[in-house]
Parts: structure tokens; C-alpha cells; sequence
């Protein structure tokens, strides 16, 4: 497992909250947008019935390896304008093949853009759990997307580990982020300076 828990109990188990946050931090890392990594697994029933991480759709592009240090070409907002949000891939995929995605739950390392959140309002996602959040990271004074969420009835919680757990890592993010953010810059960005 991924998780560790301390101090070590036999009995201890991690929940499922957990389990699939710490695989969606594990698939931020796949990433290969140098603006933000973000992961996200969408779950129905406890089972995971996709998973998604941010990037341009397969066969474009690959913005660290085309935009090393400049990084890729930004929207109005600063984030990448070519990318496909982590929530965009996992629903899209559910979609694509079938799957019910009505009273699903959502867990994102970075909580949801508002476009992303209207895309989950929309496909009736019941359940947001959100790692860090987008307004700190983007230093605006309120998260539009969970607002947005939460005043039409779509439960959003900012995860909390359970007792005696720790996620075994953070994802990376960068851009124009709090303090406590830009310490965990991606480590391909040491070599850059
Ligand atoms: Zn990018
Ligand atoms: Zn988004």
C-alpha cells in the first residue's frame, strides 16, 4: 500500500476517502503540464470507474517537453490553455464508455475550476472531495467552482486524513501560488533555476 499509517496497528484501516485521494495525488504526477499537476478518480459505489490527470488530449501536445521553462501557452486565467482538466479526463472517459456516472464521487487533488464544476453539476456527481484549494493556489479570493457546487447541492469536502493516516506524497504545483505552495515546485523545475 501507499498509505502509511501510524502508529503502526494491525487493526487500522485506511478509508476508501483515503485510498483514492492517494491515487489521485499519484496520478497528478503523470502530469505533463508544468503549470499544475492535478489528479482526479471518479468513484461510484466505492469502485473507481475512472481516473483522469491534466493534459492536452492524447496525440497534441506534451507542454514540458515543448515549453520547457517558458512553459504552455496560457488563457485569460493563466492556466494552461491546451490542457484538459484532471475532471474533464476521468468524466469524459466515463462517458465515452458508458459508464453511470450519476451520484458518483469525485476526489481531485486541486478543488474544481467553475467550468469543471458545471461539467459535474451537469453529469450529476454527488460528492466533491478536493486536496488544496483552487483559490488559494490561484490567489483569488473565493473557490468559484465549489461556491458554485455547493449552492446548487453537490456535497464538497476538502479532505481531511483519517486518523493515523498520511498521504504518502503532495502533489507538485506551480504558478503564482501561495508560500507554502511554491515549496513543493516540481522537481524537473530545479534543473531549470
Ligand atoms: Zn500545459
Ligand atoms: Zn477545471
Amino acid at each position: 500500500m501507499l498509505l502509511t499509517t501510524h502508529p503502526p496497528e494491525p487493526h487500522a484501516k485506511p478509508r476508501f476517502d483515503d485510498i483514492f485521494m492517494e491515487l489521485a495525488v499519484n496520478l497528478a504526477k503523470r502530469s505533463h503540464c508544468i503549470k499544475a499537476q492535478v489528479g482526479a478518480v471518479l468513484t461510484r459505489d466505492t469502485r473507481i470507474i475512472s481516473i483522469g490527470y491534466n493534459g492536452p488530449p492524447p496525440g497534441t501536445h506534451n507542454c514540458d517537453e515543448e515549453f520547457p521553462g517558458v512553459g504552455c501557452p496560457r488563457d485569460s486565467k493563466g492556466s494552461c490553455s491546451l490542457a484538459l482538466h484532471a475532471e474533464e479526463n476521468a468524466i469524459l472517459y466515463a462517458a465515452k464508455n458508458g459508464s453511470e456516472i450519476e451520484g458518483a464521487t469525485i476526489y481531485v487533488t486541486l478543488s474544481p475550476c467553475i467550468a469543471c464544476a458545471r461539467t459535474i453539476y451537469s453529469m450529476k456527481i454527488a460528492r466533491v472531495i478536493y486536496l488544496h484549494s483552487y483559490a488559494e493556489y490561484k490567489g483569488i479570493p473565493s473557490d468559484e467552482g465549489v461556491d458554485f457546487l455547493r449552492r446548487f447541492g453537490v456535497t464538497v469536502d476538502r479532505y481531511e486524513p483519517g486518523t493515523g493516516v498520511t498521504l504518502l506524497a503532495e502533489p507538485p504545483l506551480s504558478g503564482p501560488v501561495t508560500d507554502q505552495k511554491t515549496a513543493r515546485t516540481p522537481e524537473r523545475d530545479s534543473s531549470i533555476g
